[in-house]
C-alpha cells in the first residue's frame, strides 16, 4: 500500500484512514506497546489526570478506538460515550470492555467532522491520537465546540514536533526505519504503519495547532509538551 496522499481528495483520505484502522484493529493495542515501549500508557494516564473526569459528567471520547482513554475516564464515575469512525476498532474496544467487566459505556460510530449529538450536550470532549487522522480538522474542532456545554473543556493528546535538539532526528530515524518493520513483524502490515508515521510528520506544530483550537472558538488554550513536544496535550475551554 502506498500512502503518499498529498494529492488525494478529502473523501479518499477518509477512506484510506478507514482502511488503515480496519487493518490494524486486532493488533492495535499490541503495536502501541511495541512502538512506544509501553510509554503510551503513561501519556494516556497523564492525559486523563489533566481532564479530571468527575462523577456524573458526560464525556465524549472521540476517535476512541479500542477504549484506552474511555476505560481510564470511566474509573472516575463519568458517563462515557466512545465515538469512532471505524467499526472494527469499536468492536475490539467492546470486546475488551466485556473482558474487563467494564459496562455502561456507549459505543457509537461517528465521523468527528459531523457529529450526531445535540448542541451543548457534553461536559468534556477528549480525543487521543485521533485528530491527525481526521481529514478536515477545523470542522472536527468546530463540532467539538458545538457539542460542549458552556464551561465545557476540550482535551487533545497527539504526537507533535519535539523541540529538543537532536531528539527529532533520532525519532525520525526510529519512526521511518523501525516502525514499519515492527508493523510488518507484529501486524503483517508495514504500509499502514508507514501511513501513521507520515501523518505524524504532517501534523501542524504545537503553536499552530493551538491557534486552530482558538479559531474554533475555544478560550484559554494551552499546550503541555511531553518529551519536548514529541507528544503534547492541547486544551481549551468553551465559554
Ligand atoms: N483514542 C484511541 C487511543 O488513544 O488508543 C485510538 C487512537 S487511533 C491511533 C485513531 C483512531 O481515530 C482510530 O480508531 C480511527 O478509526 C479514528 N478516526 C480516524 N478518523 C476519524 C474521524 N474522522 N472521526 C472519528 N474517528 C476517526
Amino acid at each position: 500500500v502506498s500512502f503518499g496522499y498529498e494529492d488525494i481528495a478529502a473523501s479518499e483520505k477518509t477512506a484510506r484512514v478507514g482502511g488503515v484502522f480496519t487493518n490494524v484493529a486486532s493488533k492495535y493495542d499490541l503495536m502501541n506497546d511495541a512502538m512506544s515501549g509501553g510509554m503510551h500508557r503513561l501519556w494516556k494516564d497523564r492525559f486523563v489526570r489533566r481532564v479530571k473526569p468527575r462523577d456524573g459528567e458526560q464525556i465524549l471520547d472521540m476517535a476512541g478506538g479500542t477504549g484506552d482513554i474511555a476505560f481510564r475516564l470511566a474509573e472516575h464515575g463519568a458517563s462515557i460515550t466512545v465515538a469512532d469512525i471505524n467499526p472494527a476498532m469499536l468492536e475490539v474496544g467492546m470486546d475488551r470492555a466485556q473482558k474487563r467487566g467494564i459496562d455502561g459505556l456507549v459505543w457509537t460510530e461517528a465521523n468527528a467532522e459531523v457529529l450526531q449529538f445535540p448542541d451543548r450536550f457534553f461536559d468534556a470532549y477528549t480525543i487521543a491520537f485521533g485528530i491527525r487522522n481526521v481529514t478536515d480538522i477545523p470542522a472536527a474542532l468546530k463540532e467539538a465546540h458545538r457539542v460542549l456545554r458552556r464551561g465545557g473543556r476540550f482535551y487533545c493528546l497527539e504526537f507533535s514536533t519535539t523541540l529538543w535538539p537532536g531528539f527529532g532526528e533520532i525519532y525520525d530515524a526510529y519512526s521511518h526505519k523501525v516502525v514499519p518493520k515492527l508493523g510488518q513483524l507484529l501486524a503483517g502490515d508495514a504500509g499502514s504503519y508507514r501511513y501513521l508515521i507520515e501523518s505524524i510528520r504532517r501534523f501542524p506544530d504545537m503553536e499552530k495547532f493551538k491557534g486552530m483550537i482558538a479559531d474554533a472558538g475555544f478560550v484559554q488554550t494551552r499546550v503541555e509538551p511531553m518529551l519536548g513536544g514529541l507528544v503534547a496535550i492541547h486544551s481549551g475551554w468553551k465559554i
